[in-house]
């Protein structure tokens, strides 16, 4: 349930409401919105309740459709929002732009990942120290060791750091290393994840479930919102298709239609849906000219000795050619790459 209080409604009065919401045992947020300032409750009101804050509160809307995406909604929240990552205020030409490997590996191939990812232009260094595997024999990652890795490289180059997080458990561990917190396709519907990831202060890179819809993959990003986050960036990373080229299917017109359903920002991994490093570069083009808010892509100094992914990471010389086509594409729909 979300209930909408009337423009101006008065702070006093906010707070005492508040303080009924909070003795009902329901979580409360205040979301200011263009005009309104809204709250949100994960859980249902009583008729009664409801009735005691309506004669506090001028309540505008109530909306008891649970399933209508409501923080992340561009119906409700009017503008978009600036993303702050730490000191950097994320212009919206600016494209986010990360690369790095899959998985971190060790300090010598990462450091010469992160060499060209700053020469061409990235702000961001990407790679998982915790790495959901498909099969439980193959390379599940450096866990705390790459972590360290990751953030001695990240400092010596000055990139911001991004990993991956598979369990709630080892939130606060990879959140005291990392910058950004990505949580994978595989785990944009983990519930407890989500809720807290939803508590921390740091951006969240949410990625969509191969298999899910757009109102799930926004649902999924209120999850975060709703405990009070609302540094969440989506990525579209490709859904399984029909008889496909690439791995998964990237759909501009799926990234065009959350843009006009939500005020958060888009990027697109081309590597992940590319899943061939053959189709990254046709991928991201498409993600800029549709746009994209940012990308993200694999690279590696000898792809095919990757621990994961391998067939998708790009060549450091396939990375820079790829990204002088892409600041072509970028200056023509006013967009740039730094
Ligand atoms: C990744 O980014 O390394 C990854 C595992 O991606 P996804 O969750 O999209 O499969
Ligand atoms: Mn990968």
């Amino acid at each position: 349930m979300v209930i909408l209080f009337a423009e101006k409604s008065k702070p006093a009065d906010i707070a005492k409401a508040k303080k009924i919401l909070e003795k009902a045992g329901v979580n409360f947020i205040l979301q200011k919105s263009g005009k309104n300032g809204a709250f949100v409750f994960p859980a249902s009101l009583s008729q009664k309740k409801i009735e005691e804050i309506k004669k506090l509160v001028k309540v505008e809307e109530i909306f008891l459709n649970e399933k209508q995406p409501f923080l992340s909604s561009l119906r409700y929240i009017e503008k978009r929002k600036k993303i702050k990552i730490l000191n950097w205020k994320w212009e919206e030409d600016l494209l986010f732009f990360a690369a790095g490997p899959c998985a971190i590996e060790n300090e010598k191939v990462l450091e010469t990942i992160a060499k060209t990812a700053k020469k061409c232009g990235a702000k961001i260094l990407r790679g998982g120290s915790f790495k959901p595997r498909t099969s439980p024999y193959s390379f599940q990652g450096l866990g705390e060791k790459g972590l360290k890795i990751h953030r001695k490289i990240c400092d010596k180059f000055e990139l911001f750091m991004m990993s991956e997080v598979l369990d709630r458990s080892d939130l606060p561990l990879v959140s005291s290393y990392s910058d950004i917190i990505q949580i994978g396709s595989r785990n944009m519907q983990n519930f407890p994840l989500l809720k807290a990831a939803g508590k921390l202060k740091k951006p969240v890179l949410l990625k969509r479930n191969f298999g899910s819809t757009r109102e799930e993959f926004l649902l999924a990003a209120e999850y975060i919102l709703s405990e009070g986050n609302d540094k969440v960036i989506l990525c579209e990373r490709g859904v399984r298709g029909f008889n496909p080229a690439a791995k998964n299917v990237f759909d501009p017109a799926s990234l065009q239609k959350l843009k006009e359903e939500t005020w958060l920002p888009v990027v697109v991994d081309p590597s992940h849906s590319a899943g061939d490093f053959r189709y990254v570069g046709t991928i991201a083009k498409s993600a800029i000219v549709a746009g994209a808010d940012g990308l993200m892509i694999e690279v590696h100094p000898e792809p095919q000795k990757a621990f994961s992914d391998s067939q998708q990471a790009l060549t450091l010389s396939d990375f820079e050619k790829l990204v002088a086509e892409l600041k072509k594409i970028c200056q023509a729909v006013e967009k740039r790459i730094e």
